[in-house]
């Protein structure tokens, strides 16, 4: 089962939750048992998993990753935003999920964030769905 989620990203550098918009798709699906995989079929935007209960945490990872690959550093693309495609590599672009009893199987902290390196922008997410 293939699926879409829309996302509006809200700042130009910012992790978006998207952990209800998945379980939603999981829920609508009726798979209790599976895999589920999340991409985004974007070049400046990312995927990952990671502690949602202190938005410290968040704000930490990003600051991180603008330092590691500031926005402006004698970069060759026409565009201008090298730094979003670097970004992107480093966090990647997908997420493999375990659905268990319907649910996605999370760590306690853990929830499911859309990266937005160059927004704001309107992102659409694949998910795909396999029971087993
Ligand atoms: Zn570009």
């Amino acid at each position: 089962m293939l699926e879409t989620i829309q996302v509006n990203t809200p700042d130009h550098c910012v992790a978006v939750d998207i952990t209800d918009l998945v379980s939603r798709k999981i829920q609508e699906s009726g798979i209790q048992s599976g895999v589920c995989l999340v991409y985004v079929p974007h070049t400046t935007a990312g995927i990952f998993v990671n502690e949602g209960a202190d938005p410290a945490v968040l704000e930490d990872i990003m600051q991180a990753l603008e330092k590691l690959v500031p926005w402006r550093a004698g970069y060759k693309h026409a565009e201008g935003n090298s730094a979003a495609h670097i970004r992107s590599i480093l966090v990647g672009g997908s997420a493999h999920l375990i659905i268990e009893n319907g649910r996605l199987l999370l760590g306690t902290w853990e929830r499911v964030f859309l990266c937005e390196f160059d927004g704001p922008r309107t992102r659409k997410l694949r998910v795909k769905m396999l029971a087993g």
